[in-house]
């Protein structure tokens, strides 16, 4: 499978990592699809685009092209739940609201799902795990901000409206204490948004996995409410005038985490 991902290498200790943008179906997947699930409604839209200024700052980017319908690059390889709430595996079989992904009896086979796990999946965590390693060697720490978006609004998956920006350390685990204090400050000075830290929302596979505070790897995940940046309803329209303000508290936070890291290690 080709352009499975596409890579920048940044200037500055920070990787930016966006597993969920992508829409690419392999045709098993797209044939075997319910209609509703064809606009791919659980994408992380617009991702690339709304953290483009990232590049500019310094922090290098590695998003997925593939749809997380053919697999899902932020759950572990052996598809171990990640939460013990209602929550999609590997190989989705539902949409967000519960309902069935596939027609019955036409999800891909084993062997269609096993080359997305090698072609999608593990080429995806190799690059990230090499260049989380380069950056180690070249900075003696690495900064990971994993960027996420969803809709504000899920009832099959947590009650209410959820708040604008959605920290999530592994309750803790994924990163520096002071770190995650600094980026809750961020949020907390942005008064037009709400925000919460390892709320609903802790981290999936890739921050739990790659932050290794004692191995000075700090991993932070952002979900953030489509509605702050984007047309939450079909055609999922990136909204300038929504995204503009969002995106200089999303600069404010990398800000925040390259100045913690600069302070921290000297470099
Ligand atoms: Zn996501």
């Amino acid at each position: 499978m080709d352009n499975v991902l596409s890579f920048h290498r940044g200037r500055l200790p920070l990787l930016i990592s966006m597993p969920h943008p992508g829409i690419l179906l392999t045709p098993a997947v797209e044939a075997g699809l319910v209609e509703e699930a064809k606009p791919r409604p659980d994408t992380d839209w617009h991702i690339p685009r709304l953290y483009e200024f990232a590049a500019e700052l310094g922090a290098g980017t590695l998003e997925a092209n593939y749809s997380r319908y053919v697999i899902d690059l932020n759950r572990p390889a052996d598809d171990a739940p990640l939460y013990a709430s209602a929550t999609t595996g590997l190989y989705p079989a539902t949409l967000f609201d519960g309902a069935p992904l596939y027609r019955a009896g036409m999800e891909p086979c084993a062997e269609e799902r096993a080359r997305y796990l090698a072609e999608v999946w593990t080429p995806y965590h190799q690059t990230l795990a090499a260049e989380l390693a380069r950056l180690k060697r070249e900075f003696g720490y690495a900064l990971l901000f994993d960027a996420h978006s969803i809709r504000s609004c899920v009832p099959h998956l947590f009650d209410g409206r959820l708040p604008d920006f959605n920290l999530g350390t592994n309750a803790g685990a994924s990163c520096d204490a002071q770190l995650a204090e600094r980026l809750q400050a961020v949020c907390a000075r942005a008064q037009d948004y709400s925000h919460v830290l390892n709320g609903r929302f802790k981290g999936g596979h890739i921050t739990r996995h790659y932050g290794q505070p004692q191995q000075h790897i700090h991993a932070v995940q952002l979900e953030l409410a489509q509605c702050t940046y984007m047309e939450e309803q079909l055609p999922f329209d990136y909204r300038e005038d929504l995204a503009e303000p969002t995106q200089l508290v999303l600069r404010q936070l990398l800000q925040a985490m390259l100045d913690w890291g600069r302070e921290r290690y000297g470099r």
